[in-house]
């Protein structure tokens, strides 16, 4: 039985590599793969280290994932910022598994993983002297069911 377990985190990662914007926006298909190996374990050490300062998460076993990109349009950035959502999808599915790998999630298959919101925005331009919170991949991870 499906019941929504109202558990809930909420994890920043970084953007995604420019080798996983969609082919020929940037390079060649060979490093798309060698792209998504790379942010599949820098997402797997995010999680990790999210994990280890935050109370103990079984892993999700039926979720749905939000993905909320930010990113600043003054830096000039050397990560992928997505413009339209199939894409920005798309970009993170290292991400995904990197979830799996560090044990937050139990699979990413379509039967156990749906997606929530995506939603792509920038940050105004920043004022002389004003910080910059920075880009980020948000991720939510909402556990909709607990059956095996
Ligand atoms: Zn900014």
């Amino acid at each position: 039985m499906i019941t929504d377990t109202h558990r809930r985190v909420t994890i920043r990662f970084a953007l995604p590599p420019r080798g996983l914007a969609p082919n020929g926006s940037f390079g060649f298909w060979p490093g798309h793969a060698r792209a998504a190996k790379a942010y599949r374990t820098e997402c797997f050490w995010d999680a990790v280290l999210w994990a280890r300062n935050h109370e103990p998460q079984a892993p999700f076993v039926i979720a749905e994932i939000a993905l909320a990109f930010v990113y600043c349009q003054t830096r000039r950035l050397r990560r992928y910022c997505p413009t339209d959502i199939d894409n920005a999808i798309a970009a993170t599915k290292p991400l995904r598994d990197g979830l799996v790998d560090a044990g937050l999630l139990v699979t990413d298959t379509a039967q156990r993983l749906r997606f929530g919101s995506v939603t792509i925005s920038r940050h105004a331009r920043h004022r002389s002297g004003e910080g910059c919170p920075g880009s980020a991949v948000v991720v939510t991870l909402r556990e909709v069911g607990n059956a095996a």
